[in-house]
């Protein structure tokens, strides 16, 4: 991707942000003059602005947590995945569906209480929750599962409620 600012340097891409809505905040910094500017889209909105393929700030981070020699099977596995999708920003939501192949569902139920985990806290408690139903072979996220992970993710959530 190629913009040029006003004071005819090129802009480079900064920190990228996940939300707790699956929408990803894109920063970029002019490398002359210093000057910034954000983008706020999902995945299938950005990826037309990137040739390659780029990792949420949360993306890489949970990249960076696995052993060594896992690391570049599972950045090819994800990469592959999402070029299949014709995207190429790579948000932790996309790293879940390409270790599945696909989405990992909610029971309505766990659905439901999800909604009522604080933003901060929701976003994580999701990625945990469907990486761990993933991990276990399940095919969705049950509410029995969220009560099993509830004092790890939800502790802060149980007490101020
Ligand atoms: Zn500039």
């Amino acid at each position: 991707m190629c913009m040029t600012c006003t004071c005819g340097s090129g802009f480079r891409l900064g920190q990228i942000e996940e939300g707790d809505d699956g929408q990803a905040f894109i920063r970029f910094a002019c490398a002359g003059c210093d000057c910034k500017f954000g983008i706020e889209a999902t995945s299938e909105e950005a990826s037309p602005l990137f040739e390659h393929p780029v990792w949420t700030d949360e993306a890489q981070h949970c990249l960076e947590r696995l052993p060594p020699y896992l690391e570049p099977l599972v950045r090819r596995e994800v990469e592959d995945y999402v070029g299949g999708k014709h995207l190429t920003l790579i948000t932790t939501g996309l790293i879940t569906e390409a270790r599945n192949q696909g989405t990992v569902a909610w029971h309505p139920d766990a659905e439901g209480r999800l909604s009522r985990v604080p933003g901060a806290v929701r976003a994580m408690a999701r990625v945990e929750l469907e990486r761990t139903a993933l991990d276990r072979g399940l095919p969705e996220v049950t509410v029995s599962l969220m009560e099993e992970l509830k004092a790890r993710y939800f502790g802060m959530a149980a007490k101020t409620s």
